[in-house]
């Protein structure tokens, strides 16, 4: 039997966040598209979601943020950075931001994906293959013509005038491309959780201690999203030593918790999320680009991964109508979308590592500074508004200049303490 033949004009690898915003923005522009996604069906497991100002932006624009199900959302404006043990250190409050996007909405797991993947399905009922899996690409000398798959275990070729990799931090495609690329797996990461929460719990928490951290973030329904720092690979480790040696920590670190973690009465309510960096020195070639992490993976810390991805799509598709014109998808010409978005990517994956470098610590002196930059903060609306806007995904530029760290680590007074740059 021959291998079954599709042609398009782009061919999209992953339908996570980065592929399923590209595709939907393909298919609302009446580009011919193709996502090819392994799993079997849209994401079902445990993940904490959080949409900042700048993803809101894009799900604005492609119709879906006031069609998101209020029963599923929560707004939030005040986050407090706390020392473990309760102590307050600096409040960061959204409402600082411009209107509309000053807030940050937390979402239950997957919401906003599967408006997406609804949206794009009734755009374009036959733009998304599950239980279709990218295999190699397809040359024509060195430049990219289609992509090689199969579908429920049956081959399949496709050509398309472009294919992108969106398919995540261990990217095929990029390997298929022969980019090199640096994959870094961080010492630490994450359980989280979804718990109920008591009535009046509507300010995000976020605890930093000794090589300790646990954030807080209140979700739909009366219920909390928990965060906690472990070392990576631990999470059987942690499940070992027991439900009630977990919340008694949780208890230490935020005495607040102790309202929260009777709720915690079975693992199947936490989930493991490991975390790594990519960096890689090109995300585009003749006819193949990458978006999202298989182009830079990010620490969570920068709280950016999936809204980058999401920026990459609409940058991408922003493109695409002069590249279709033009008829050109070279290497030199698909540059735009990398010279258009690395500055804010780049920058995001030093702070994210940065602040890794900081929060995670065990450090006595680095905490000692960690927590000085945080009570600076407090007093310092033109720094705690660069940071927030940085976090928010609206700036591409470092939040902090050389002399900005010297007057965040409380060792030179600011003039300007009082003013926002909005
Ligand atoms: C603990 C933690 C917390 C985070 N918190 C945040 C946050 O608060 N805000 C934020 O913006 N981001 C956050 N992120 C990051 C975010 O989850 C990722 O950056 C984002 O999912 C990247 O999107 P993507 O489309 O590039 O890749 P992914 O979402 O990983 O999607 C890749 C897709 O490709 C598919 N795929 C892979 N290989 C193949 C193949 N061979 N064939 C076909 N399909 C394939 C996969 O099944 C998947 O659906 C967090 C990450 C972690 C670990």
């Amino acid at each position: 039997m021959g291998h079954a033949r599709i042609e398009t004009d782009v061919a999209i690898v992953g339908a996570g966040g980065g592929g399923a915003v590209l595709a939907l923005l393909l298919a609302q522009q009446g580009v011919r598209s193709l996502v090819v996604e392994r799993a079997v069906g849209p994401p079902q497991g445990l993940r904490g979601e959080i949409l900042q100002p700048n993803g809101q932006q894009v799900l604005d624009r492609l119709g879906l943020l006031d069609k998101l199900p209020t029963h599923a959302v929560r707004s939030v404006q005040r986050f407090n950075f706390c020392r473990s043990g309760g102590e307050r250190l600096c409040t960061v409050d959204y409402s600082d931001l411009p209107a509309p996007y000053n807030r940050a909405v937390v979402t239950l797991p997957n919401v906003a994906h599967h408006a997406i993947l609804d949206a794009l399905e009734k755009q374009n009922p036959d733009g998304l293959w599950y239980d279709a899996t990218f295999t190699g690409l397809r040359f024509d000398g060195s430049r990219v013509i289609g992509l090689h798959a199969t579908r429920h275990g049956e081959p399949m070729e496709v050509s398309a005038r472009l294919v992108v990799g969106a398919d995540g931090a261990f990217s095929k495609v990029r390997e298929s491309l022969g980019i090199s690329a640096n994959l870094y797996r961080y010492p630490q990461s994450y359980l989280i959780a979804i718990l109920k929460a008591p009535p009046e719990f509507n300010e995000a928490r976020y605890l930093v201690g000794k090589r300790e951290i646990l954030g807080l973030f209140p979700a739909a329904g009366q219920q909390v999203y928990a965060f906690y720092m472990i070392k990576a690979g631990s999470y059987e480790a942690v499940k070992a030593q027991g439900l009630d040696a977990l919340r008694r920590a949780w208890i230490r670190i935020d005495p607040a918790m102790e309202g929260i973690v009777p709720g915690l009465v079975d693992w199947s309510q936490t989930g493991y999320m490991p975390t790594g960096r990519v960096r890689t020195d090109r995300w585009v070639a003749d006819g193949a680009l990458l978006i999202g992490d298989a182009a830079h993976a990010m620490n969570p810390h920068a709280s950016q991964g999936r809204m980058q991805a999401m920026v990459d799509a609409v940058t991408v598709a922003d493109l695409i109508p002069r590249w279709l014109k033009e008829n050109d998808f070279s290497a030199k010409a698909l540059r735009a979308f990398e010279i258009a978005r690395r500055p804010q990517v780049m920058m995001l994956q030093r702070l994210a590592d940065e602040q890794c470098r900081f929060w995670n610590t065990g450090n006595p002196l680095l905490a000692y500074l960690r927590d000085r930059v945080f009570r600076t903060l407090d007093r310092n609306a033109r720094l705690r508004y660069r940071v927030l806007s940085t976090t928010a995904g609206l700036r591409s530029q470092p939040p902090f200049s050389l002399v900005d760290r010297i007057m965040a680590a409380g060792f030179l007074p600011d003039p300007n303490a009082r003013v926002t740059e909005c």
